[in-house]
């Protein structure tokens, strides 16, 4: 009898951990995805073309889509 209602106290609690545990990882997901939307976007100097700023070529407080407008951009300059 006894043993059984430890049982039952231990069920109760582990699927209590569980369902918590689902909880605070779904919260985490929602969050990071409005990271990603929120991301900033910038504009490559040569061609004009949008892109999200960690996948762009930053060069001084100019932005780049790729290597070889950073380079064009470059010799242009000079
Ligand atoms: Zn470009």
């Amino acid at each position: 009898m006894g043993i059984r209602l430890l049982l039952i106290i231990l069920a109760v609690g582990a699927v209590y951990i569980m369902v918590r545990r689902y909880l605070v990882r779904a919260r985490k997901t929602s969050v990071n995805r409005q990271k990603n939307v929120a991301e900033n976007m910038v504009r490559c100097e040569v061609c004009g073309t949008f892109l999200p700023e960690r996948e762009a070529l930053e060069r001084g407080s100019l932005f780049y889509c790729s290597r070889e407008h950073l380079d064009q951009a470059s010799h242009d300059k000079s």
